[in-house]
């Protein structure tokens, strides 16, 4: 396999991030705001994006779902979309602002799922914030309400918290592959 290429640097995902978080904080903050980190790609993303987000009582909390499985040597969609790990109680999510931080909305399968999961305890509103849009590949109906990056056709990103197999997800800066 060739060697990633970057097509961000962290320059540039630092200003876009910073301007993500600044449109987040002027569309209202909810008290609290929940932020929902996607494990693990996501992991890098929510780290700088929540330090961009101006808010008294913002919370964390983290989810794991399943849509990928292994396909020779990249992931493609299996079509089908589990929750392997919730951190949060029902609780903590009913009448709450949330936002779902993603890493890529791909065909969208997988934040649909979790938007729908949060709408059915209770939330107050639900908002997607996605690293990544890649509106070409989409097959349910959801659109993040804010992208750092929109990504056309469907070449396979690897860096800032993405990985191929696991690895990459350390490199500084977005790659294709
Ligand atoms: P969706 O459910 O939207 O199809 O897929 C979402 C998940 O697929 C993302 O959270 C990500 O883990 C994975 N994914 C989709 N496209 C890519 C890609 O280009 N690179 C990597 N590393 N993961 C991807």
């Amino acid at each position: 396999m060739s060697e990633p290429r970057r097509i961000y640097a962290r320059e540039e995902i630092d200003e876009r991030v910073r301007e993500v978080g600044r449109e987040i904080t002027a569309d209202g903050i909810g008290a609290p705001l929940v932020a929902v980190c996607v494990i693990k790609g996501a992991v890098v993303f929510f780290a700088d994006l929540v330090r961009s987000i101006n808010g008294a009582d913002v919370r964390f909390a983290f989810v794991a779902a399943k849509s990928y499985k292994a396909d020779g040597n990249r992931m493609t969609s299996a079509g089908e979309v589990k929750l392997e790990y919730v951190s949060f109680s029902p609780e903590e999510i009913k009448g709450a602002d949330v936002l779902l931080v993603e890493d890529i909305v791909d065909t969208g399968r997988t934040i649909a799922v979790l938007k729908a999961y949060c709408e059915s305890l209770g939330a107050e509103r639900v908002r997607i914030a996605a690293l990544l849009d890649k509106p070409d590949c989409r097959v349910a109906d959801v659109a993040p309400d804010y992208a750092a990056f929109t990504i056309k056709g469907d070449p396979y990103i690897v860096g800032y918290g993405l990985d191929n197999m696991q690895k990459y997800r350390n490199l500084d800066g977005i790659f294709v592959i």
